[in-house]
């Protein structure tokens, strides 16, 4: 299986805690263009493969004019041979969203849409800078679901300053209400994360238990799903499955030894696309494979890696984390429990004492 991701860089404005490559700018038309020359001349990547799934994310994909978006799926299809994607997902941000953009992206050939919700409480989203309402948010919801889409995730943050029990629950409570069929669940970092530790983590908790509670499977530390409603694409990220990354700032990787990522900055991607690339070394594979099989609730298949990968993990600190209750030992699998996966970064971290969260 192989995935496509497109990178959409712009975004309408900036929202306080963000810090992924996106830009203040609507100059998406020479964009497009470079993105069709980026696809047509790195075609050979995924060595044949087709891809399976296709995510447009950024930034706000759902800035651009549906025309333009379907312009750019509609050159994988042909540049691949394909007349679908199993998953194509399309990220929108709520004030995107009319009835007319929703069924243009159907049109455009999108079965799933993640959107940037983050919070039902106004005050929390005017402080955040987002540009939408909470109840902007459930009508974009509502227009999405008219439009014919049956899988809808959701994106929320907890573990920031000033966020409280009753006010998340509430948040969770009105996600719960829209019946989405996943739940994405971000905690804050940098300068507005909550510094006590023991709140996030009783949130982080709270979130658990009212998601199960409601029918939703935990699959990887900060996603949910109904049944069957895992995310493809990102669960292929997390086995190391091969994808192209197209767009500023965007990843690829081959499946097994090469990283390649194009520049993050806009203007230099338009006029050459430099790019860097580097080999993974035996040792960074196992260490890619530990940080993000166990970030997952399948964990990891200690019989999928190669004797001396299998060689680092020492037996007695398997051991002694699983008589802590921090690791689960199944034959040859092992998994962080769902009410440690809070901390998984520090369990990786004893497992491998070089790798640094
Ligand atoms: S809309 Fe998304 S990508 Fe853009 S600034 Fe806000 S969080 Fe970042």
């Amino acid at each position: 299986m192989a995935g496509l991701y497109v990178h959409f860089p712009f975004c309408a404005s900036k929202c306080i805690y963000c810090d992924f490559y996106a830009r203040v700018r609507r100059d998406w038309n020479p964009y497009v263009e470079a993105l069709l020359r980026e696809l047509s001349e790195r075609r050979e990547f995924l060595k044949g493969v087709p891809p399976t799934t296709l995510y447009f994310g950024g930034g706000t994909p759902s800035l651009l004019p549906a025309a333009q978006l379907q312009r750019v799926a509609d050159a994988v299809r042909a540049t691949f041979c394909l007349t679908d994607f199993e998953e194509f997902t399309v990220e929108v941000n709520p004030d995107d969203i009319t009835p007319e953009k929703a069924a243009a992206l159907r049109t455009a050939g999108a079965n799933r849409i993640s959107m940037g919700v983050q919070s039902f409480c106004d005050e929390h989203l005017r402080w955040m800078r987002r540009r939408h309402t909470a109840e902007e948010a459930v009508a974009a919801f509502a227009f999405l679901r008219e439009a014919g889409f049956d899988n809808l995730s959701l994106d929320l943050i907890f573990g920031f300053t000033g966020l409280s029990d009753a006010q998340w629950a509430h948040n969770i409570d009105q996600a719960l209400e829209l019946h989405p069929e996943h739940i994405s669940c971000y905690q804050m970092t940098g300068r507005y994360a909550d510094p006590d530790e023991e709140h996030c983590r009783r949130q982080y908790g709270m979130l658990q238990q009212r998601l199960v509670t409601a029918g939703y499977s935990q699959y990887e530390v900060s996603n949910y799903a109904l049944p069957g409603r895992e995310s493809r694409h990102n669960s292929a990220y997390w086995a190391r499955e091969p994808y192209l990354g197209l767009g500023a700032g965007a990843h690829s990787f081959d499946g097994n030894r090469l990283r390649q990522w194009n520049t993050p900055d806009i203007d230099a991607y338009l006029a050459s696309r430099p790019f860097g690339s580097e080999q993974l070394s035996d040792r960074e594979i196992l260490e890619e494979t530990l940080m993000l099989s166990l970030r997952t609730c399948r964990g990891l298949d200690l019989s999928s890696l190669p004797p001396e990968g299998r060689g680092v993990l020492k037996r007695t600190t398997l051991e002694e984390l699983s008589r802590a209750g921090k690791l689960v030992l199944e034959s040859d699998r092992i998994r962080i429990p769902d009410e440690e996966l809070f901390v998984s970064d520090w369990i990786i971290s004893r497992l491998f004492p070089e790798y640094t969260a």
